[in-house]
């Protein structure tokens, strides 16, 4: 059976070194640019290459996360930090941009690729889309149960990496929205502000029924499943906490160390230094158990309640010092007339060999003895290295200085290291960013996409509209669809095999981009669209509905270089999160289908909560934004960006209000003037200022 790798977060040197001395097989952090955690200290590429340098001598491997999203204006800045990242010798890199992704794997022959849990990857047909574009490795997404990972691990040879232990989310992590949407701060882009961890009001029917952290997990804690990991063939297990002290990630990456050298029960100390460490009112496996709900939450209170104390050895561990050491063995032999000669190898088949500057001279008092030798050469406390064995041989007699020797210790240790941290690579490979002028700028058009089927009879009897998204149940409810209109299934958020009555479908992830490869596609806004370089990796849809942080300039910037034809969210409440656990079915009871509950924020904001149910037999939630985006009084703006389609979405709008909207759009796109709603009923979205 193959060894789990370890994996640590470090935010900084301190922390690198921390998970390092406590036991880490790999570390994953963050360059100063493009990493998901811009509050994280980062590293910049000289300390990257010490960074790189220190981990490599103890084989220890290191994961760089460029892990955003990209814009077309940054698309040239990410490339060159990626080729340095390579330069600097880390492991592998972990990307969420698709664009960026297969731009660097035709670049860069030479390193790993790691899809990152941003991709949102919850099936084994997502993980043989990223197989076959390059991936050597994904970070599965954290809302997988055990047998959900185990389907995947059987039916596909790519290294699973999985969550064991730390802070989780509410929403599926790469499709939440909500702190891009309420301020301007892109989770996508590393700058995730956590308005999750607020307190919200739960309101049914427009009444109060709870006020509770009702977005608020638990952080998870997986040590008590580490044998089940093992037995499935997960390759590597990630501790989450890039912005935790280097104490917290001592003190975790040692208990999983020592777990995963010895599998026994874990001990009631153990776990007392682990809650101790950081948690939120405990600790959940609800996911990979599949024990959702109540138990998963920290409703009461979302912040660390457990007073960071740490044990003295985590502390000790997280100083820097050499706490973890290489076994070398070490032959040294000193003849007369000659100078000092020093073998010294690892049990990895490193050896190296040093020699002295200073010839041995006859002994005037003492002469050296090989005990004395051995002594000098053991003395390796301010290194990674221990002597496991020395074998010396010196002639009767002679000596050379203490110095000397010393010097040559020093020398012997420096070029082992260098040995070590030794790492051939091939040199990047130029390659321009394709930049083809479009010349196919066809008419705008509208799109539709309706909840239900009394929605979509109205917006069918409005015509207008040249596709109309529908999910597979809606879709075989409705009869005579009329000439000109297409209907289109829009399939699961989150990746299902669904039963498909339409010619066409739309899909919302890479998953189903390959399922459905033998039908026409159009993607939707979760397939987080940036930039040209991801519109050009997905150029086998027909259409592309392009990410909703992007503002107008950002919009226009990427159909500059669009070689297949694009769609933005024009009307719509946007989704600000996707749920696996039920926020109302943990504060209470689900709704089964019907629409009564939102929660309202402490200004008083009501945000609707949504939920379908899944082929899995348990239900997806959706967190709408309190109003819909509306456009259609500046579509002469938005038809400078050169898109394509405009998609009205629909959630919980009446057929009659469907229908006006409609109506109200074409209209603008017949170049009438149309005046913007009331204030404080409607959105711009991103089109006006975009993310940070
Ligand atoms: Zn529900």
């Amino acid at each position: 059976m193959r060894r789990m790798e370890l994996l640590a977060p470090a935010g900084g040197m301190r922390e690198l070194k921390a998970a390092v001395q406590s036991g880490a097989d790999a570390v994953y952090l963050g360059a100063s640019e493009f990493s998901a955690r811009a509050g994280a200290g980062n590293f910049d590429y000289e300390e990257l290459a010490e960074a790189v340098r220190y981990c490599h001598v103890y084989g220890v491997k290191v994961h760089c996360a460029l892990n955003t999203l990209i814009k077309e204006t940054e698309l040239e800045a990410a490339i060159a930090a990626a080729r340095r990242v390579y330069e600097c010798g880390v492991d592998a890199i972990i990307i969420q941009d698709i664009g960026l992704a297969a731009h660097l794997r035709r670049m860069l022959s030479d390193i790993e690729l790691h899809a990152s849990t941003q991709m949102t990857v919850t099936s084994l047909e997502g993980a043989r889309y990223l197989k076959e574009h390059g991936f050597s490795r994904v970070v599965l997404a954290r809302e997988l149960s055990l047998s959900e990972i185990e389907e995947i691990a059987k039916g596909i040879d790519i290294e699973l990496e999985v969550f064991i232990h730390g802070a989780i989310c509410m929403c599926y992590s790469g499709q939440c929205l909500m702190s891009s949407v309420l301020g301007g701060r892109s989770g996508n882009r590393g700058r995730c502000a956590q308005p999750c961890r607020l307190s919200y009001e739960l309101i049914r029917n427009g009444n109060r029924e709870v006020s509770a952290y009702a977005l608020s997990p638990k952080d998870m804690a997986l040590i008590d499943h580490l044998k089940e990991l093992r037995r499935i063939g997960v390759a590597s297990l990630k501790i989450e906490g890039r912005l935790k002290s280097a104490e917290y990630v001592s003190a975790v990456t040692g208990i999983y160390r020592k777990y995963l050298d010895k599998p026994d029960k874990v001990s009631v100390g153990d776990r007392r230094e682990l809650a101790a460490a950081f948690s939120r009112s405990g600790f959940t496996d609800g996911y990979l158990t599949g024990r959702l709900g109540r138990a998963m939450m920290a409703h009461d209170n979302p912040a660390n309640n457990s007073g960071s104390d740490f044990t003295e050895e985590a502390k000790k561990r997280a100083c820097g010092g050499f706490t973890r050491r290489i076994p070398i063995n070490i032959f040294a032999s000193l003849a007369a007339e000659d100078i000092l000669r020093v073998t010294a190898y690892d049990n990895d088949g490193s050896c190296v060999s040093v020699l002295g500057d200073i010839k041995a001279e006859a002994a005037k008092n003492k002469p050296l003895t090989g005990e004395r030798l051995r002594e000098q050469l053991s003395k390796l406390g301010a290194t990674p290295f221990y002597a496991a064995d020395i074998n010396t041989e010196t002639e009767d007699g002679i000596t050379v200085p203490v110095k000397e020797i010393n010097a040559v210790r020093r020398r012997m240790c420096r070029v082992l290291e260098d040995t070590l941290a030794k790492r051939d690579r091939k040199a990047a490979t130029d390659i321009p960013i394709p930049r083809e002028k479009r010349t196919d700028i066809s008419e705008m058009y509208l799109t539709a996409e309706a909840e239900t089927a009394d929605q979509a009879r109205a917006i069918l009897s409005a015509g207008n509209i040249r596709r109309l998204y529908v999910s597979a149940p809606v879709a075989a409810e409705l009869y005579g669809v009329p000439e000109g209109i297409e209907l289109v299934t829009k399939t699961s958020d989150i990746f299902m095999p669904e039963s498909i009555t339409t010619k066409s479908v739309s899909v919302s992830s890479t998953a189903a981009v390959r399922f459905y490869g033998k039908m026409a596609r159009y993607g939707d806004f979760r397939l987080n669209v940036y930039n040209s370089l991801t519109l050009r990796a997905l150029s086998e849809l027909k259409c592309i509905t392009l990410s909703p942080e992007l503002n107008i300039s950002e919009i226009a910037a990427v159909i500059r270089n669009a070689t297949t034809e694009t769609e933005i969210i024009g009307y719509g409440r946007l989704p600000l999160m996707l749920m696996r656990n039920c926020p109302i079915k943990a504060l209470g009871g689900c709704q089964n289908g019907r629409r009564e509950y939102s929660l309202r924020d402490r200004k008083g904001i009501e945000f609707p909560l949504i939920c379908s149910m899944y082929r899995d037999g348990t239900c997806r939630s959706l967190l709408l934004n309190s109003k819909p985006i509306y456009t259609a009084d500046i579509m002469d703006v938005i038809r400078q960006t050169g898109v394509n389609g405009i998609r009205l979405v629909f959630t919980d709008e009446t057929p009659d209000r469907c229908g006006r909207i409609i109506k109200e759009y074409k209209d603008a796109l017949l170049g009438k003037k149309i005046n913007a709603p009331e204030v404080n009923t409607f959105t711009r979205g991103h089109l006006k200022r975009g993310v940070i």
